[in-house]
C-alpha cells in the first residue's frame, strides 16, 4: 500500500506533541510538508500558509488541520476543492452550520472529511459503551476541571470569539458522553462565566437530559490548579460506572476494570487511512451541537478578568 502523503496546517502544541509522533508510528502515512505562519518543522518543507503549500509544495494526498477552530472551515474548503482528504482536529469548526458545506465539498470531490474526537479513542470509552448498552442509567455527572495556563499556555485564540474557552476541553467530555450513552441528550440549562476581558467562557455549569428525563449535570472549569479532574460518573441499576483521567481509567461498582495510558492519535490515523481508502466521510456533530446549544440557551455572568 502506498503511503498517504500528508501536510499539517497549524504546527502548534497538538501538531507537535501528538500528530507528529502518531504519523511517525503509522506505516500508512508520511508527513511531507507543514503550513504555519511562524512555527517550523525540521526535515520537511515549511510554508507560511496552506494556500502557498497547496500551490508550491510537494504533492500531497491529505491535510490535517491543527489550526485554531476560527480559521478551520476556510482551510478545509480549499483543501477539499484541491482534491485532498481532510482530517479536522476537534472541535470540527467554530460553528455547526459551517460543516455542511464541507461535507458537500468532500462528497463532490469524492474525498474524505474526518471530524476527529480524540477522546473517544481513550481506553475506557468502548468498554463503557458496551457495559451501558443494557443497563438502566439513573444519572450522569461530568466534572472536567483543568488549568488553562498549563495546557494552553499563551493561546490567546482560545478566549477569543469562536475559541470555545473552557468548552475546548469540555467538548472532549461531551464527545465521550455522546459515544457511550445509548440515548441522545440535549441541554436544558447552562450558565456561562466569561472573564470580564475575554470573549469565551472560563467556567460553565450545565444541565442536560434525554427524552426520558435522565438527569445529567456538567461542570467545566479552566481555573483548576493542583490536581486536574476529567471524570464522568454514571449511576446505574448495577452501581456506579466511573470514567476518570479523561477516559484512561474505568471502575464499575468500585472495581477497577481499565487503567491504561494509551496514545489516542495513532487510532485516528488508522481510521483516516481507512476512510480515505473508501473515500468516505466521518462527521459526527453531536458534541459541537451541545456546545452551540449551551451558548444559545445559557445565561451569562462576568467573572474575574483572566491573564495568561
Ligand atoms: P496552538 O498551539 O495555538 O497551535 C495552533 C497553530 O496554528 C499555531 O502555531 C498557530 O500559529 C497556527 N495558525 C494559526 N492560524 C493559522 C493559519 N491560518 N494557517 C496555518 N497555521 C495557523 O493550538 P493547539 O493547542 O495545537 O490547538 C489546535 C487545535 O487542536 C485546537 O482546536 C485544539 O482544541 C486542538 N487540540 C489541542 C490539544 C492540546 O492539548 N493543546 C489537545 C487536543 C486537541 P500562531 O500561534 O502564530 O497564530
Amino acid at each position: 500500500m502506498t503511503k498517504l502523503r500528508l501536510a499539517i496546517a497549524g504546527f502548534g502544541k497538538i501538531a507537535t506533541t501528538r500528530h507528529v509522533p502518531a504519523i511517525a508510528a503509522s506505516p500508512d502515512v508520511e508527513l511531507v510538508a507543514i503550513a504555519d505562519p511562524r512555527a517550523t518543522a525540521p526535515d520537511v518543507p515549511n510554508f507560511p500558509s496552506l494556500e502557498q503549500l497547496l500551490k508550491q509544495g510537494p504533492a500531497i494526498d491529505a491535510v490535517t488541520l491543527c489550526t485554531p477552530p476560527q480559521v478551520r472551515s476556510a482551510q478545509a474548503l480549499i483543501a477539499l476543492e484541491a482534491g485532498k482528504h481532510v482530517m479536522l482536529e476537534k472541535p470540527p469548526g467554530a460553528t455547526v452550520s459551517e460543516i455542511a458545506p464541507l461535507v458537500s465539498a468532500a462528497k463532490a470531490a469524492k474525498k474524505t472529511l474526518f471530524a476527529t474526537w480524540h477522546s473517544r479513542c481513550a481506553p475506557a470509552v468502548e468498554p463503557a459503551r458496551k457495559l451501558l448498552a443494557d443497563r438502566k442509567i439513573k444519572s450522569v455527572t461530568i466534572i472536567w476541571k483543568e488549568d488553562v495556563r498549563v495546557w494552553h499556555p499563551g493561546q490567546v485564540w482560545i478566549f477569543a470569539a469562536g475559541g470555545f474557552g473552557v468548552f475546548d476541553p469540555g467538548i472532549n467530555a461531551l464527545s465521550i458522553l455522546t459515544r457511550i450513552l445509548p440515548y441522545q441528550v440535549f441541554v436544558t440549562r447552562a450558565e456561562l462565566g466569561f472573564p470580564a476581558n475575554r470573549e469565551a467562557p472560563i467556567v460553565v455549569e450545565m444541565e442536560m437530559r434525554d427524552a426520558a428525563g435522565l438527569p445529567i449535570k456538567v461542570e467545566f472549569d479552566f481555573r483548576q490548579t493542583g490536581p486536574q479532574t476529567w471524570d464522568i460518573r454514571i449511576e446505574t441499576d448495577r452501581g456506579p460506572l466511573v470514567l476518570s483521567g479523561g477516559g484512561a481509567k474505568m471502575s464499575d461498582g468500585g472495581n477497577g476494570l481499565v487503567d491504561a495510558m494509551k496514545e489516542e492519535y495513532p487510532a485516528l490515523y488508522r481510521q483516516f487511512v481507512e476512510l480515505a481508502a473508501r473515500g468516505e466521510c466521518d462527521v459526527d456533530l453531536a458534541p459541537l451541537q451541545i456546545v452551540a446549544d449551551a451558548f444559545l440557551l445559557g445565561s451569562r455572568r462576568n467573572v474575574e478578568a483572566f491573564e495568561f
